[in-house]
């Protein structure tokens, strides 16, 4: 009844605008079998790093036609979407989105893990059989191969017979080479420090094409060595907390957190070009790269289909350094409306209004400044590991005779040392079993769980849940804490994220273009859903370890 009811609707509609051309098409494609699938020239995927759900409804007023209004007003909004895994953090994040399963499948369970094989500490991106290209640093020793499965990126070049091409963009090296896949032709991140140059690895090129090698001598980046001011009246600013307050972190050089934000007085004493990573260029420099990559890749020009991953992570800096809560914040989303409707204006002159397909998403939510709900009577606080060590260290001194059981501490995971615990004649899960238990004892520590637990039982909602989905059995440790809500180990100032909790989970999920139904859903959606719901539409295969599904509703 409801599909009828929304058929009429939908039909009364497109007479209404007069659009008797697109549905005479429509009837046509379906007579053809043509419905397969959807064709669009060009997929967008776009990722805001640390974006929560709310920033939609609460910078909403600030938003102007074009950006994320557009999206929102003409394309399909999941609001209660969720990562359905922990740690919530950038590297499990982008990859979850592509690959359309969790890192107990895909495997990338941390940005840095350690690693049981090799005994170190590993990042997610990083690969030393590659060299740099673009920069004399190692800063672009990077390739895919931790993560152990196919991307919706890897599946469309593969069903094109490589035809098709993947170009990934981000600030952040991981932002660009997990979306990208095994097959990108291209992963491009930024390189600030002293160069300031968008840069690659010989996993995907020897040299940077001229394009890019032109973009990088342009001054299209130098031009944002300016005072970062707002871009509105900041009185207008109503939806977020006083500019000048003991909550957000301050940069080097400054005597209050407050705007303007003065770069070039600033540069030398805090990274030069890094900082424009802590600002909202560090998006508009992305955007204006993306939308180089749309020409000098010609992306959406001819009937196979490209797709061109973008990820926006100043967000995240600015959230790490102010918080959720600042005058920053809120202008850094503002700025990026700017840079999306920009960004948008490209697609429809270059590739058609009708002719591509986007999804913007996040790669996790982020906590309010938990000193600052506490001044508002709100339970919260922080942990120090540093100073529960000796404690816990004494622990196992008593109770095992040694501290060596311990390996290592990541994402919120205790990896132990199983030889130190067959010499001592115990049984692994026991030795688990009583270091949650102490662990438990301490204080902000809200739950524990153990391995065993991880690998014996299948849990099917609720914070066991998400730890299960991000656990993977090769890779990931013996004993896992839970923080309280509202608790999290980090410095008095900004916003993180990385636990199971709602504020890390909850980000936002928009499609829009075309193939796409225009509404809204408040069902529960999962991250792992948006690979597959993007293989439902283009009728490709989905990504090998796909544990998502499609949302039907999203789909014409
Ligand atoms: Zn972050």
């Amino acid at each position: 009844m409801q599909n009828k009811n929304s058929l009429f609707l939908g039909l009364f509609f497109l007479i209404a605008i007069g659009a008797f051309q697109s549905y005479g098409q429509k009837k046509s494609k379906e007579d053809s079998g043509d419905d397969l699938k959807t064709s669009p020239k060009l997929v967008v995927g776009i990722v805001v790093d640390q974006m929560r759900y709310d920033y939609i409804t609460r910078f909403w007023n600030h938003f102007d036609e074009g950006g994320f209004k557009r999206l929102v007003n003409e394309g399909f909004n999941c609001k209660n979407n969720h990562f359905n895994y922990a740690p919530t953090s950038t590297g499990p994040g982008h990859t979850s989105v592509y690959t359309g399963t969790t890192p107990a499948t895909h495997g990338i369970i941390g940005n840095d893990w350690y690693d049981k094989q090799t005994d170190k500490e590993v990042y997610c991106a990083s690969d030393d059989s590659y060299a740099s290209v673009g920069t004399t640093s190692d800063a672009g020793q990077m390739s895919p191969h931790r993560m152990n499965v196919t991307t919706i990126t890897d599946q469309l070049r593969l069903h094109n017979q490589m035809r098709g091409k993947t170009i990934a963009v981000a600030l952040k090296d991981r932002g660009a080479v997990l979306p990208g896949g095994h097959t990108a032709n291209a992963a491009y991140w930024f390189h600030g420090a002293n160069e300031g140059n968008w840069i690659t690895s010989t996993y995907y090129m020897k040299e940077l094409p001229k394009w890019v090698a032109d973009f990088n001598s342009s001054d299209q980046v130098e031009q944002y060595k300016k005072p970062w001011t707002t871009a509105k009246q900041i009185n207008t600013y109503m939806e977020s907390g006083s500019d000048n307050n003991t909550y957000e972190g301050m940069l080097d050089g400054e005597a209050t957190p407050t705007f303007p934000h003065n770069l070039p007085k600033l540069w030398d004493n805090n990274g030069k070009y890094n900082i424009l990573k802590v600002t909202p260029f560090g998006n508009s420099i992305t955007a204006d790269f993306a939308i180089a990559a749309i020409d000098g890749e010609e992306l959406g020009k001819d009937l196979v289909t490209d797709f061109l991953a973008i990820s926006f992570s100043s967000t995240d800096y600015v959230g790490h350094f102010y918080g959720v809560n600042s005058k920053e914040i809120q202008d850094t989303y503002i700025r990026l409306d700017a840079d999306l409707r920009r960004l948008f204006k490209t697609l429809d002159k270059k590739v058609g209004k009708e002719d591509y397909t986007v999804f913007l998403t996040a790669d996790h939510g982020a906590i309010n400044v938990p000193s600052y709900l506490k001044d508002q009577k709100i339970p919260a606080g922080y942990i120090e590991f540093d100073s529960i060590k000796s404690k816990f260290a004494e622990f196992l001194q008593y109770k095992f005779g040694t501290t060596d059981i311990i390996k290592s501490f990541s994402n919120y995971q205790y990896f132990l040392d199983h030889k130190v615990i067959k010499n001592l004649d115990i049984k692994v899960p026991d030795a688990q079993e009583i270091i949650a238990k102490e662990l438990l004892s301490y204080s902000g520590v809200d739950r524990v769980y153990t391995g065993q637990q991880m690998w014996q039982n299948n849990y099917t909602e609720g914070i066991p849940y998400i730890l299960q989905n991000g656990y993977n059995q090769k890779r990931s440790g013996d004993v896992l804490i839970v923080l309280k809500p509202g608790v999290i180990s980090y410095p008095r100032t900004g916003s993180t994220h990385g636990s199971p909790q709602i504020y890390d989970t909850h980000a936002p999920l928009l499609f829009y273009g075309k193939g796409i139904q225009h509404g809204s859903t408040n069902q529960r959606t999962e991250i792992p859903d948006i690979a597959p719901t993007l293989a439902a539409l283009l009728g490709i295969a989905f990504p090998n370890g796909t544990t998502g599904r499609p949302i039907v509703e999203v789909l014409e």
